[in-house]
């Protein structure tokens, strides 16, 4: 028993541990977690996102976090959300299939089971799988499924609820990249249009009164690389449509992705040197909302980003 109790305070005192193991304080009533799809680290660099920018200023950041291979939207937001590599959560594909559901619990699901509301905003009916799994009170994919749209969506639902933990997607620079480029002005079009929605998600925030208890993440699910010349004839002569951009490699500007956090509780203008892998995003956000990890995560929240 004493040595147990040993065991205890030592948990206690390193406390990572502790925060992983027991039932935590939340650290933050209401967690936002923003994915830009196919954002790359240089395109934010390059892009005009003054809001963006701000955020990593004022909030803490790696440019250098990694996303799962294949760097594929619906494989690395199953990551992303529920907290476990591909291996794990055995989603291959990167379309939605009714009859293939997830069979790793979401974090959706795991933040439901301890009383907390959910909601979710995509711009790709692939995020179904998420709905399919449960545990979202919202979910919707709007009509108008451009950042201008999602934003909107997001800010009527913050009129009338205010989730613990939301998730919003934004899927500009993916349909950018791939018909333009991974670099194209197109997408740097795009982007500055994400920071434009990002404002009006701030906004909506700060009407519903949990500016000051909420943390935001902004990330990607990947990045990309533009087909050579030789790939974009053999598609055509295959009778495809040929697209510049792709991903889905495990080449450097497919799996780097930003990591951003920003808001109550997380260092100002803070260098995260710690490695920060795609299902970390999904351990941070239960971990600022007091939801137990289960044993079996594999990610780890980025506790360096904060106070
Ligand atoms: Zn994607
Ligand atoms: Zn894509």
């Amino acid at each position: 028993m004493i040595k147990r109790i040993h065991a205890l305070f030592a948990c206690l005192f390193a406390s990572s541990i502790a925060s992983i193991t027991l039932a935590a304080a939340p650290r933050a009533a209401h967690v936002f977690i923003i994915s830009f799809d196919q954002a790359a680290p240089s395109n934010i660099a390059a892009a005009e996102m003054p809001l963006f920018k701000s955020m990593v200023a004022r909030g803490a950041h790696t440019w250098e976090a990694y996303t799962i291979v294949p760097s594929l939207t619906l494989p690395s937001h199953t990551s992303m959300l529920t907290g476990v590599g591909i291996q794990k959560h055995q989603i291959t594909w990167n379309e939605w299939d009714a009859t293939k559901p997830l069979s790793v619990p979401t974090i959706f699901q795991l933040a439901k089971a301890q009383g907390l509301g959910t909601a979710m905003v995509a711009s790709k009916a692939k995020f179904k799988t998420f709905e399919q799994a449960g545990g979202l009170d919202t979910f919707v994919i709007p009509s108008d499924y451009l950042c201008k749209g999602i934003a909107a969506a997001a800010a009527e639902i913050l009129k009338k609820e205010t989730p613990a933990l939301f998730f919003i997607h934004f899927g500009d620079p993916d349909f950018t990249g791939h018909q333009f480029g991974v670099n194209s002005p197109e997408k740097m079009k795009a982007l500055a249009e994400c920071d434009a929605a990002l404002k009006v998600i701030r906004e909506a925030i700060d009407a519903a009164g949990i500016a000051d208890s909420s943390v935001i993440i902004l990330t990607a699910d990947h990045g990309g690389h533009d087909r050579s010349q030789a790939e974009l004839d053999d598609m055509v002569s295959r009778g495809h449509a040929p697209q510049i951009g792709t991903h889905g490699d495990a080449r450097s500007d497919d799996v780097i992705i930003p990591w951003v956090v920003w808001g109550k509780g997380v260092k100002s203008g803070f260098t995260v040197t710690a490695p920060v892998v795609q299902y970390d995003t999904a351990a941070t956000a239960l971990w600022l909302l007091g939801v137990p990890l289960p044993e079996n995560f594999w990610g780890r929240p980025v506790i360096s980003a904060f106070e």
